[in-house]
């Protein structure tokens, strides 16, 4: 049996580098109800990112007229770069029952919960090691040493909200931590209050006890 309810917001965060993208991926590959939200930036598109798909890249005049316009449900400014989450879409999605992840920083995971708690829950990705971290994020190899000595730098700062957030693991294997991500998300979705006609199933059983 299927009832109906609202989708969940599902924010994944982490520093650069901690495996959150891979994670993302491999949620999206196995279950077709829950899809990304696609932020605006102003940074520049790395060779492997699809305008669309992994960013909508956009300039910083077409980013600030958005935010002007309430165009956007949050927005922040990360390693220099503006970020924001467009608002279209996601009230239609959560109604519909589709869940949403959201690839965001603290910062916006914050502005989100001011408005949405009761459709979120939200989970904090860390690497296992220093060297693990730098080690991926030189895989990369797209972004420049100064890109990626900022990015180290940031880590730092990010790593300071970690008890922000619902969840947290810790990303040494990717199979276990899409394991453990997909049972928070199995979690989310069986909230009570996230189902919008239980009462009159409840009290559809209630009366076929009374008429026994
Ligand atoms: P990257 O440039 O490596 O794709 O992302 C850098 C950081 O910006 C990541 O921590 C990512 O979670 C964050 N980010 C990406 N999109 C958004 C957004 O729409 N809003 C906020 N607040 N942060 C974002």
């Amino acid at each position: 049996m299927e009832f109906a309810r609202r989708g969940v917001m599902m924010v994944l965060a982490s520093p650069s580098g901690a495996g959150k993208s891979s994670i993302s991926r491999a949620i999206f590959e196995q279950d077709p109800n829950i899809s990304l939200s696609v932020s605006v930036t102003t940074r520049a598109r790395r060779q492997d990112e699809i305008d669309g798909t992994h960013y909508t890249f956009i300039d910083i005049p077409a980013f600030e007229r958005m935010r002007e316009e309430g165009e956007l449900l949050e927005s922040a400014q990360v390693h220099g770069n503006f970020y924001g989450t467009p608002r279209a879409h996601v009230e239609e999605k959560l109604a519909r029952g589709r869940d949403i992840l959201f690839d965001i920083d603290w910062q916006g995971t914050q502005q989100l919960l001011k408005r949405a708690r009761a459709d979120m829950v939200t989970i904090f990705i860390l690497p296992p090691s220093i060297r693990e971290l730098r080690k991926r994020l030189e895989r990369r190899a797209q972004d420049s040493k100064e890109t990626i000595a900022q990015r180290l730098h940031n880590a730092r700062v990010e790593m300071e909200h970690w008890k922000e957030y619902d969840y947290v693991l810790v990303n040494e294997d990717l199979d276990q931590s899409c394991a453990r991500v997909r049972s928070i998300l199995a979690a989310a979705r069986q909230r009570r209050d996230r189902f919008t006609q239980m009462d009159s199933f409840v009290k559809d059983l209630q009366s076929q006890i009374d008429s026994l």
